[in-house]
């Protein structure tokens, strides 16, 4: 076989076979396949598609193109989540204590940013001294003895994915529903997790823009895992507007933080509990959404679930009074505000202007091997529906440098859209998917 008869099958519209599949992964895994023709082929997948059977093929050889983790010597049953990627998304950070702390062992494994759009990995090293790089034997440690782990995917672990996402992000080709749903679920078989819940997100703010395209997502992936054995559901939730007030890494953190202390955000902390409630009737732990909702609550309020945060950042190596004290976390030396050009209600917020806003301000990446910057980033100060008066603040800019803020400073304004009348906001979760 060779790659360019591939690429060329595929760009002029035909279904490739499993074997041509298995080999283009198995030879760009192994570094026989080009990153040039790897770009080429995933922007033929953009642009022409791929039926369900190539995306679930796609999907076993990245599972299968490294280590498969059994983690059930450890923990007869294990919990996982994944977002497709949203503006200010940092459910994990607190969504992963929280199952913890009812009991759930969770083994995550996260991404870095990816086009305009954060990553949990980018935002946990932001919490200096944190290792998200972990081997496979500390991962099960980490899983054994405080029941939460949050890693970036390991060298071992569906390596083809690992290498595809970091290829995807700078060449403009992440928005394609097989390759997403392959790139998660991938990463989702692989880590061993038993029960999944997926939170797939759709408007500006993400890469599926509507709702019929997230659902066509949610149902591929649920049909994918409940095909390997998985129990998953997904949950179709609204990034009409960035998720919470702060988009950025250190910035994230900081809000995740204030949530686990129980002042955070009410769209992040009900989002949390929508996909925690999958998760704790997964694993079937109580039989409907009323009590588990019930069961997280206590979780949260007690303090449990920040007390799990604290030990999963003590077992990675990070350096606690950064958690116990935000304000301590990288913090940009230059804010400038933004302000309403007149009164009215916030109609709609462009969620992907302002993550690309963000990377613009060194929050994420132009070339694969970028360095970011995790001070700076974006905090909003009115969300759709508000009411704002003409010269309110409608976000804080933090940057490195007063002509960094300046440059995004013009495209900002572009992003809020302001109504007379009074407006509502978006439902926060549109629908479940179930298997
Ligand atoms: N998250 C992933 O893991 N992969 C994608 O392609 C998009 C979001």
């Amino acid at each position: 076989m060779r790659a360019v008869e591939i690429i060329a099958k595929k760009r002029d519209g035909a279904a490739l076979t499993s074997e041509e599949i298995a080999w283009l992964i198995a030879g760009y895994a192994a570094g026989d396949i080009a990153d040039y023709q790897m770009s080429a082929w995933a922007m033929a997948v953009v642009l022409r598609g791929m039926d369900d059977r190539e995306t679930a093929d796609l999907t076993i050889a990245m599972a299968r193109s490294g280590d498969m983790l059994d983690l059930h010597d450890i923990a007869p049953l294990t919990v996982d989540k994944h977002s497709t990627g949203g503006v200010g998304d940092k459910t994990t950070l607190l969504l992963a204590p929280l199952a913890a702390a009812v009991g759930l062992p969770v083994a995550k494994m996260s991404g870095r940013g990816l086009g305009f759009s954060g990553g949990t990995i980018d935002k946990l090293e932001s919490i200096p001294g944190l290792r998200t790089g972990l081997s496979a034997d500390e991962f099960r440690r980490a899983v054994r003895e405080v029941g939460l782990v949050v890693a970036a995917q390991s060298g071992d672990l569906a390596p083809a994915d690992k290498k595809l996402y970091a290829l995807r992000d700078v060449t403009a080709t992440v928005e394609s529903i097989p390759l997403i749903a392959a790139s998660v679920m991938s990463k989702k078989l692989a880590a061993g997790a038993d029960c999944i819940v997926l939170d797939v997100k759709y408007g500006s703010g993400a890469f599926m823009h509507t709702l019929a395209d997230a659902r066509t997502l949610a149902r591929a992936m649920v049909a994918i895992g409940s095909h390997a054995g998985r129990r998953v559901s997904a949950v179709l939730s609204s990034m009409q507007q960035p998720l919470g007030y702060a988009i950025g890494n250190a910035l994230e953190v900081r809000e995740a933080i204030g949530a686990l202390r129980g002042g955070g955000p009410a769209d992040l902390v009900e989002l949390c509990m929508t996909l925690g409630a999958q998760l704790v009737q997964l694993a079937r732990l109580r039989p409907d959404e009323e009590s588990a909702r019930a069961l997280l609550r206590a979780a949260l309020d007690s303090g449990a679930a920040w007390e799990k945060f604290t030990q999963m950042v003590a077992e990675q190596g990070g350096d606690l009074a950064y958690i116990e004290h935000p304000d301590r976390l990288p913090a940009a030396p230059v804010r400038s505000d933004l302000f309403a050009p007149r009164s009215g209600y916030v109609a709609a917020i462009d969620g992907q202007a302002l993550g690309m806003a963000c990377n613009a301000l060194g929050g994420g990446r132009t070339r694969k091997e970028d360095r970011i910057d995790p001070r700076v980033g974006l905090v909003l100060a009115a969300k759709v529906g508000d009411q704002i008066t003409q010269g309110a603040p409608l976000l804080t800019i933090h940057a490195a440098s007063p002509e960094g803020a300046m440059r995004v400073a013009q495209h900002l304004q572009a992003a809020y859209r302001i109504a007379d009348g009074a407006v509502t906001a978006p439902a926060l979760v549109e629908e479940i998917v179930t298997a």
